[in-house]
């Protein structure tokens, strides 16, 4: 697993006042959903006037959902969030760990569990943890370092001589 290096916004847990930034992309996010919503009532109106389409449709969900089960996380891929929603509630998200933050790692929390209140932005968050404890690697301990190739090594020589030329080119003014 390679290293990732968390971001945190803001501290979740302390006083947040809410940014002009904030209170734009919330309303952004609101819009969004209402174009989303109406798009998926124009959808479901097509397919209740045509079968074979909604069937076409239902297989593809399905295919969909199947592939999302085969890509199933274990704990100690899972980096535990807490995040701070417009609403002003503290809830902790679970994101793939390879994302630096929940924010371009396109995190929506479709609802806020304390509130209810739903399609709210992050305004803040931090890195909590991973889920679960990474495995002993079983592995071998790594290979020794490669040798260098008779082409790098070349390549070294060329660069030391142009450095010692350069050095007693100084010397000499
Ligand atoms: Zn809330």
């Amino acid at each position: 697993m390679r290293e990732v290096e968390y971001r945190s916004h803001g501290v979740p847990l302390e006083g947040y006042d809410l940014t002009r930034g904030d209170h734009r992309r919330q309303k952004e996010r609101g819009e969004i959903s209402q174009a989303a919503r109406r798009m998926a009532d124009e959808d479901a109106a097509k397919c209740r006037a045509d079968p074979a389409m909604a069937e076409r449709r239902r297989q593809a969900f399905e295919n969909a959902w199947k592939l999302m089960q085969s890509f199933q996380k274990q704990d100690h891929e899972v980096m535990r969030w807490r995040v701070r929603l417009y609403c002003g509630h503290i809830v902790e998200m679970h994101m793939h760990y390879s994302y630096t933050d929940p924010v371009t790692g396109g995190a929506l929390p479709r609802r806020c569990s304390e509130c209810g209140a739903q399609g709210l932005t992050i305004v803040a968050y931090e890195p909590i943890g991973l889920l679960g404890e990474r495995p002993e690697s079983q592995s071998a301990p790594p290979p020794p370092p490669k040798r260098p190739t008779r082409a790098e090594l070349e390549r070294r020589v060329e660069a030391l001589e142009k450095e010692n030329k350069r050095l007693r080119a100084k010397r000499s003014l």
